[in-house]
């Protein structure tokens, strides 16, 4: 039982991965969604259903398309394992349940958000205010949060952020955050609650100094380039729904409290 439990799990993670797979093609690029079936981007050859299989095609075709040979992204097989492990560690951390499939829902939109900024620097609206209008109704069933602290995290991000938007753009005249950004806090606040929000945006703020210092010193750029902070926010807010307490915890130790 524990087994199909498991199998049952990740393999609908990877139909949901193969899913993401197209809304992170198409979405920025304000293509139908739901009803175009799945198509080579450089030759427009349709992919027969049974070359659709998540994973597996990608190794039988070796990366390749099948007509015209284009190399497909590594982006695919990668969004599929990772949303399958995604499912796969909700389920594992809180059993079979409500809230097993809202951390799912959440986990999905992270793994979107962060290819879709990492490839057009966009958070599109759809995913950021689509999924807080959804995680808002869902605080009232969150076993956590309630829905006050909920909006009351979210929204006191949105607004921190906001204020760092306006005052960059004032002393630098060029935005140093995107307005996506702060739609995106708002999400994980609504989800995580107060505490894992602060050790998310900790983790985003960190991990992203690491990584631009990192750019700044291999590749000799100046302190301008634009990196996008989406994916160190969901990078963040996946690391703290799990472990956003014990981080907490141990930087609260750091500090001599109990
Ligand atoms: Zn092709």
């Amino acid at each position: 039982m524990e087994e199909a439990l498991t199998a049952g799990t990740i393999g609908l993670g990877l139909i949901v991965g193969s899913f993401l797979n197209v809304v992170i093609h198409r979405l920025p690029l304000k293509q139908d969604i739901v009803f175009r079936p799945s198509h080579c981007p450089r030759c427009q050859t349709a992919i027969p259903f049974y070359l659709n299989v998540p994973l597996l095609s990608y190794l039988v075709l070796l990366g390749r398309c099948r007509s015209c040979r284009a190399p497909i992204s590594p982006r695919y097989p990668l969004v599929e394992g990772l949303t399958a492990f995604s499912f796969w560690l909700a389920v594992d951390v809180y059993g079979l349940s409500l809230h097993a499939g809202a951390a799912a829902v959440f986990l999905s939109l992270l793994i979107a958000l962060a290819a879709i900024d990492l490839q057009h620097m966009i958070l599109p609206d759809e995913l950021t205010l689509g999924g807080s209008a959804l995680f808002f109704i869902y605080s009232f069933f969150h076993p956590e949060i309630g829905p006050l602290q909920a909006v009351l995290s979210g929204a006191g991000a949105a607004l921190f952020f906001a204020a760092l938007f306006y005052a960059y753009l004032k002393l630098r005249q060029t935005e140093g955050l995107g307005f996506g950004d702060v739609k995106m806090v708002l999400l994980l606040g609504l989800f995580l609650g107060a505490r894992r929000l602060t050790a998310a945006i900790f983790l985003a703020s960190f991990s992203g100094l690491i990584v631009g210092l990192a750019i700044i010193v291999l590749k000799r750029k100046n302190l301008k380039l634009a990196l996008p902070f989406g994916p160190f926010l969901a990078l963040g807010a996946y690391a703290a729904l799990f472990w956003g307490d014990g981080l907490l915890d141990w930087i609260g130790a750091l500090w001599g409290r109990p």
